[in-house]
Order: structure tokens, then C-alpha cells, then sequence
């Protein structure tokens, strides 16, 4: 994308494309350059209370549009998403830093989302029994809610705004997205796909704002579901206030996962996989391996393998070709990651790789650096990294392996690299995480099954995606009918 030196309407509210009523522009710079890609304008509450008063006006006919002509819109969608998918890709690592290839493959796991959820007119269904009582029948029937609002973090800027939209609006709700004002151009970008598949005004609608347009969602009578995926505190808050107001809320937070390595592990897939883990995405996914458990004798191995392989990975521009990892979102966060690295080593900790300085570093580049030594108690340990930071522990047993990770207060995603059934089953059956992974990274849902996560890492009953999305999404109606037969007889 050229610069842009005008201000974009990043607001679509109601079928048109609304320059923000603040007039607050938003500098969007691209990580791995520093150069301005493009600015915005900034929301605020007149915004965000203009989308809910479209979505509430546009909810009564979406609602009564049966739900096989609702998914026409999903398909067109769909067909719009894959043409325009490298427009997407390149937008998203403009904005966010992340490789090319790592951006057009969130997008493909977005785009599983908008299929499942062609699926509505079968998965909405409810069910019903005849003759509960003599000459009486129940039916469950499931009905959209109304406005429902997604508020989704600077990550993954296309993939995780589908989590929720194609599920809200094909049983039936309006929507709107909030996405992260780190990141507003990928879903700008969808937003116009949307408008061209035709889909009615203010079905979907878009507010480009931070934490005063969250808060007027919030605390709007006329939204009845908030749907939020970022950083533990904001979801603690959300989730608070969101129910304090009578929403229904769910909300993925944080996480620090662990993989543990077990010694009868085959250890060059183990160390290419917790590689790809711990630096996809410059470390800055809610899946990324932080620290690695390295089980009885196998540390020094696994220590010796996952270096080699880091020490190869090319960091750099996402754009050009070659790279494998771009750079973590801004400056802040650079500065933040490398304190955290500094603490750990005040306390002892070792440097196996160290990737604190890059050559010719002009944007907010820290490669792969992987640590050893650092004590359970040190923030390194104890809080999320977000960026392209591995630490390896060792432990003398998958017990103790296990009590290490119980420790943590999150709970979103663990994996163990083992041969041995029996150690996968312990695994599996004992530790405290919502997706779990079995000789797997990265243990990401398909969009047919939950995303799970666990303790600080979810808050919440249903979870995004798949069948938890429709029960999210709907309410149900329960109908005890009886129809005596002699008044059939009048007719
Ligand atoms: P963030 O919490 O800073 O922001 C997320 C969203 O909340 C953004 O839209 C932002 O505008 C809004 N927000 C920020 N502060 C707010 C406040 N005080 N009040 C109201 N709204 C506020 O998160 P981020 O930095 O964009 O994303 C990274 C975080 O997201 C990490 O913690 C990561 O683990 C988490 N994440 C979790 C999952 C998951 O599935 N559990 C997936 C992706 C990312």
C-alpha cells in the first residue's frame, strides 16, 4: 500500500463509510520500517453509539431473513475473501509485522470460519419432543440476540475478527467489530469485501477506537453480547463490566504456554516444531511456546537442537522474500520484552541465543533469543512475554513437569513431546490448559471445534467458534404446545 497523507474513514457504520466524529487522526506505522502506512480517524462514543443505533435498526429485517438467504451473503464473501487474500496478507504484515506467508495463513484459518458458518441452517436447528404429556409436544427453538459487538486485539487482524462475525450474523444478530487501533487496515479491508457481497446496512458495522468506544459498548442497553479476545486485565474488565451491565460476555485473555519434552521424544521434529512455536509470529501469539520443560537427561540435546535451528531463522521485513519472522508490534513493546529479558538474567539466568540486537534495526526487531536458568519465580517465568522469547527449564520428572506448569495462572494452551502414550495420556488427562497439543506446537482449533482456554486465560462458559459460537450467538425458546383434538373438530 502507498502512503496515505489523508485521513481514512475507518468507520463503517450503516452501509457508508463514516469519517470519525472526534476528528482524532491515528498514525498507522508499519513495524518492521517505521514509515507512517496510513492514517485514521480515531473514534469515540458518537461513533460507537451511531453503529448500535444502525445494527439495532437493521436487526428486525436481518432476523426475519430466513436463514439460507442470510448465508448467501457468507458465500459471496468467502469467494471476495480468497480473491482479495494477498491484498489482505500484505495490508496485515504492513500493519502488523508478521511474514507474508504468517499473514495470508491466519487469513485461510479466518476464512474456515465464514464456512462453518454456512453451515447455520442445520447447526441453528433446535429440537423437539412429542408427547412430553398426553397430546402435548416441546420444541427448543434457538433465536438470534440482537447487537453483538467483537473486541479483538493488534495479533491476528483477520483472522480473529471472524472468529465471531460470520457465526453473529448468520444466526440472525447484527454485529460490530471494534478491532485493536493497532491494526485498523486489515479489517478496513474486509469491511469493503463485506459491502460488495451486498450484504444489508448495518448488519455488520465497523468502529476503528480504543478503550472510550469499548466503554460505551459496555455500557449501551441496546447491545446484548460482547465477544473480546487480547490481554488478561482488559478481559478481567470486560468481562466485568460487560455482566455488571446484563451481557452476555465471553472474553480470551492472555496466556504463558509450556511444552514439555519428554526424553523418548524424536528431538529434531520436537526442536523444529517448538522453534516454529516459540518465533512464528515474532512469539506474538496467544499459542507461541514461551518456555520449554525439558524432562531427565534430554536438556542438553533439546538445548543444542532448538539453538541450531533459532540461530538460522532470518528476521526481518515480512514483505521480503526469505524472511521468517518480522518484528514485534512497536517500539514499547520491544523495550518492554527486552526488560523482561533483562530481569531474568540479573537473576541468574543464561543466554543460549541472543538475539537482543539486530544489524541495521530501524523497525522493532528482536530476534529469536532463547534463555536458561531462570528461576520459576522470575517475571520471565511468571507473565507473558509476547515476542520472540524462549525459555528452557529442566525437570527430572513429567510430574514434576506438570507441577511446574500448574503453577502458572494461565490456562490456554500446553504440549508434550513424547513417543509414549502413556506420558500423553498423564498429559492430557492432568494438566490444567484448554488446548492441548500431542507432539502439535501450536494447538489451534479448526473453526468446527471450540477455542478453548482455561483459568486467566478465559473468562466466560461458551467459547469462540464452532458449536459454542451458535449457542453464544442464540438464545433458546422453549414452546409447550397443546392442541386438544376437539377443537380440531370446528373446522
Ligand atoms: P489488548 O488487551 O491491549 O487489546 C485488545 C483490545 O482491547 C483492543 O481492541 C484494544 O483497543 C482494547 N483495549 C485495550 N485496552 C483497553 C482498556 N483499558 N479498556 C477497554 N478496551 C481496551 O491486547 P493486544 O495487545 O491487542 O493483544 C495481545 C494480547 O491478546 C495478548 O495478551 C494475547 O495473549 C492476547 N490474545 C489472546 C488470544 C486468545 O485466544 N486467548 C488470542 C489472541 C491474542
Amino acid at each position: 500500500m502507498t502512503p496515505q497523507t489523508a485521513t481514512l474513514d475507518a468507520n463503517y457504520i450503516g452501509g457508508a463509510w463514516q469519517t470519525s466524529k472526534t476528528s482524532t487522526p491515528l498514525d498507522i506505522i508499519n513495524p518492521a520500517t517505521g514509515e507512517l502506512v496510513a492514517q485514521v480517524g480515531l473514534a469515540g462514543p458518537a461513533d460507537a453509539d451511531a453503529a448500535v443505533a444502525a445494527a439495532l435498526a437493521a436487526y428486525p429485517a436481518w432476523r426475519r431473513t430466513p436463514p439460507q438467504n442470510r448465508i448467501q451473503y457468507l458465500f459471496r464473501f468467502r469467494e471476495l475473501l480468497l480473491a482479495r487474500a494477498k491484498d489482505i496478507a500484505r495490508l496485515t504484515t504492513q500493519e502488523n509485522g508478521k511474514t507474508f506467508a504468517e499473514a495470508y495463513a491466519e487469513l485461510q484459518r479466518g476464512i474456515e470460519n465464514v464456512e462453518v458458518a454456512c453451515g447455520i441452517p442445520t447447526l441453528m436447528q433446535g429440537y423437539n419432543l412429542e408427547d412430553v404429556s398426553s397430546g402435548i409436544d416441546e420444541i427448543m427453538i434457538r433465536q438470534p440476540l440482537g447487537v453483538t459487538v467483537a473486541i479483538t486485539p493488534f495479533n491476528f487482524p483477520s483472522m480473529i475478527p471472524l472468529w465471531f462475525l460470520p457465526y453473529a450474523i448468520a444466526t440472525g444478530n447484527t454485529f460490530i467489530l471494534k478491532p485493536s487501533e493497532r491494526v485498523p487496515l486489515t479489517a478496513r479491508l474486509i469491511f469493503e469485501l463485506l459491502h460488495e457481497s451486498g450484504l444489508p446496512a448495518g448488519v455488520c458495522n465497523l468502529v476503528v477506537g480504543g478503550k472510550p468506544v469499548v466503554d460505551t459498548f459496555l455500557h449501551h442497553p441496546d447491545v446484548r453480547a460482547i465477544s473480546f479476545v487480547g490481554s488478561t486485565p482488559v478481559a478481567k474488565y470486560i468481562y466485568a463490566e460487560g455482566s455488571l451491565h446484563g451481557k452476555r460476555v465471553q472474553c480470551q485473555g492472555g496466556a504463558k504456554n509450556y511444552v514439555v519434552v519428554m526424553p523418548d521424544a524424536d528431538l529434531e521434529m520436537t526442536a523444529k516444531i517448538v522453534n516454529d512455536s516459540a518465533f512464528g509470529c515474532a512469539g506474538q501469539r496467544c499459542l507461541a511456546v514461551s518456555v520449554a520443560v525439558a524432562v531427565g537427561d534430554v536438556a542438553k540435546k533439546f538445548k543444542e537442537a532448538v539453538v541450531d535451528m533459532a540461530s538460522n531463522i532470518r528476521t526481518g521485513n515480512g514483505l521480503e522474500e526469505g524472511v521468517q519472522m518480522g518484528p514485534v508490534i512497536t517500539a514499547d513493546s520491544k523495550s518492554r520484552i527486552l526488560n523482561l529479558v533483562d530481569k531474568g538474567l540479573q537473576d541468574g539466568g543464561k543466554v543460549l541465543l541472543d538475539g537482543r540486537k539486530v544489524a541495521g534495526d530501524v523497525g522493532n526487531f528482536i530476534a529469536p533469543t532463547i534463555l536458561s536458568g531462570i528461576a520459576a519465580s522470575n517475571p520471565l517465568t511468571s507473565t507473558e512475554i509476547f515476542g520472540p522469547v524462549l525459555t528452557v527449564n529442566e525437570s527430572n520428572t513429567l510430574d514434576d513437569a506438570i507441577e511446574l506448569l500448574s503453577r502458572s495462572s494461565f490456562g490456554n494452551s500446553a504440549a508434550i513431546f513424547t513417543s509414549s502414550g502413556a506420558a500423553a495420556r498423564k498429559f492430557r488427562y492432568e494438566v490444567q490448559a484448554g488446548n492441548i497439543g500431542v507432539n502439535i506446537g501450536v494447538a489451534a482449533p479448526m473453526a468446527y471445534f471450540p477455542f478453548s482456554g482455561w483459568r486467566d486465560s478465559f473468562m466466560g462458559v461458551l467459547h469462540g467458534q464452532g458449536k459454542d459460537a451458535i449457542e453464544f450467538y442464540t438464545d433458546k425458546k422453549v414452546v409447550i404446545e397443546r392442541w386438544p383434538k376437539e377443537w380440531s373438530r370446528k373446522f
